[in-house]
């Protein structure tokens, strides 16, 4: 038996309700795929709106006493949690790359990523605020509390299968909330691992479930119904949030949202260019470019624009494509073949207006979803890709001339999740941040996340921010209580 298959049969398959394993109500099964291979990998419960109501049940009848758990306490266990995700390394990691595909040296990356906010959020917990003064009139005190949201919803994408839940456990957890987790009709298995960490790690049964469906909206749509439910956090696709911002509205539920991007990736005439290209490699390729926070428009200065280009092809044409669980990989294959469809779409589409191919530009052929890592200049400005999302191993360069007209195309997008830009000048380096529409901007870096940092975006990438101290005020709330004198 090979290492996948041992960890596979040992890997938990039903849903996690009220701290067991469990059958959901109506049976049935779904199938979860290895996506260098297409084969089916294992076979995992499917849940419905009975369960969902199951967990919201237990959640409900767990909240007070979640609540009512010292900080320190909860602090504990959220520790403990993170040393048994660290120990799990291995498991997860290849539980990750089997689920998910992308390499095991991104997978590792991403346990130890996904695992840190349940450190910083154990740190977190013990500091939640409050506030007291005086009233200015003399007549009263004014006590500020902070209180957890109470039970809440988490959706969650399967680019970051683990990392995606821990960010928004963690700082739920900390706060004292109850939460259920709809993962990734894609990439459920390392969340209901997760959940059996948890269990073992000394959380309370009922304060964590996790649900896998092959239809999310059974699921989802039930819970957000019902007025216990007091918060939906989700990350995925701008599309779903929208549906999920207007469903909470009828029980004026709180919402957090991560959602897609088109982070510009802008490279100035008086950049590192060797950095900036080390740079644009994190940016891009990255997780297989299935990142919300992926470079999605390289905009380089015409000056450099060519030295850039090449190097940047020279690096990416050098890749090697294969299954992740394979040593010599450098990129794995893409989530599916809906999203590889996707991505070779919008090369077809940039390549008929004249786009040219400088690397790469065409699926794999083959069993597994892969595509060629690729890069395009010459792109029309009307190409489709420099405004839809990617979501996978294709550069799109265009070039600029002068920084007004860099920053208004990076601004020129309904998206402002992340934005990246390449100079030496610092009095540029200041002006350009400020002027960028973006939650995130990296200066002379390709990669952003840390989970000390608040993650979010602006216009429709999002609301609201997970990591940093600002990500656990997302699940709290503010009383007021007055005093006299
Ligand atoms: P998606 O929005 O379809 O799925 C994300 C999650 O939402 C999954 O758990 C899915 O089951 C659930 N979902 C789908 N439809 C739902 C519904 N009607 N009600 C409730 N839940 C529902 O996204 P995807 O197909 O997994 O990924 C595609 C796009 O999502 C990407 O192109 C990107 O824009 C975006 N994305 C963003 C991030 C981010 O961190 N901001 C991460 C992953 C994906």
């Amino acid at each position: 038996m090979s290492t996948i298959d041992h960890l596979l049969a040992a890997v938990p398959t039903r849903l996690w309700i009220d701290g067991e394993a469990t059958d959901p109500a109506d049976g049935g099964s779904f199938s979860v795929v290895d996506p260098a291979t297409g084969a089916v990998v294992a076979e995992v419960a499917n849940a419905s709106g009975k369960d969902a109501i199951r967990a919201l049940d237990a959640a409900c009848r767990a909240q007070r006493d979640w609540a009512a758990t010292p900080p320190r306490q909860r602090s504990v266990i959220l520790r403990r949690a993170w040393e048994l995700v660290i120990e799990r390394t291995e498991d997860l990691a290849l539980l990750m790359t089997v689920e998910m595909g992308k390499t095991l040296t991104e997978s590792v990356g991403e346990v130890a990523y996904g695992a840190e906010f349940l450190r910083w959020f154990s740190e977190e917990a013990v500091r939640i605020g409050g506030r007291y003064t005086e009233a200015p009139a003399g007549n009263g005190r004014i006590l500020v509390t902070k209180e957890p949201v109470g039970p809440c919803l988490a959706i969650t994408p399967w680019n970051f299968p683990l990392a995606m839940g821990t960010r928004k456990i963690g700082a739920a957890l900390a706060a004292g909330c109850t939460m259920i987790v709809k993962p990734a009709e894609d990439t459920p298995l390392t969340m209901l691992l997760l959940a059996e960490i948890f269990a073992e790690a000394g959380l309370p049964a009922g304060v964590l479930s996790v649900l896998p469906t092959a239809d999310a909206a059974a699921v989802t749509e039930p819970l957000i119904a019902d007025p216990r439910l007091r918060k939906v956090t989700f990350t995925g696709s701008t599309r779903v949030g929208k549906l999920l911002i207007e469903q909470s509205a009828r029980q004026v539920q709180r919402t957090s949202m991560e959602l897609g991007g088109n982070a510009p990736f802008i490279v100035f005439d008086d950049a590192d260019l060797e950095a900036a290209v080390a740079g644009a490699m994190a940016a891009k390729m990255r997780n297989g470019g299935e990142a919300c926070t992926a470079a999605n428009r390289f905009l380089v200065h015409n000056a450099v624009r060519e030295e850039f280009t090449a190097a940047l092809t020279a690096r990416i044409g050098a890749l090697r494509v294969g299954p992740g669980y394979e040593a010599d990989t450098d990129l794995g294959p893409l989530i599916n073949e809906r999203q590889r469809a996707s991505v070779a779409g919008l090369v077809a589409d940039a390549v008929a207006g004249g786009a040219r191919v400088r690397t790469g530009g065409h699926a794999v052929a083959g069993p597994g979803f892969f595509f060629e890592p690729t890069v395009l200049d010459e792109i029309p400005a009307d190409a489709r890709i420099l405004r839809e999302e990617i979501f996978g191993p294709v550069a799109a360069i265009t070039g600029f001339d002068t920084e007004d007209e860099a920053v208004a195309a990076a601004n020129s997008t309904e998206y402002g999740l992340a934005a990246y830009f390449y100079t030496r000048d610092l009095d540029r380096a200041l002006r350009v941040a400020d002027a960028l529409e973006s939650g995130m901007v990296g200066v002379n870096r390709g990669v952003i996340s840390d989970p000390a940092a608040p993650f979010g975006g602006v216009k429709q990438s999002g609301l609201g921010s997970e990591g940093g101290t600002e990500g656990i005020e997302e699940y709290l709330v503010t009383k007021y209580i007055a005093l006299t004198n």
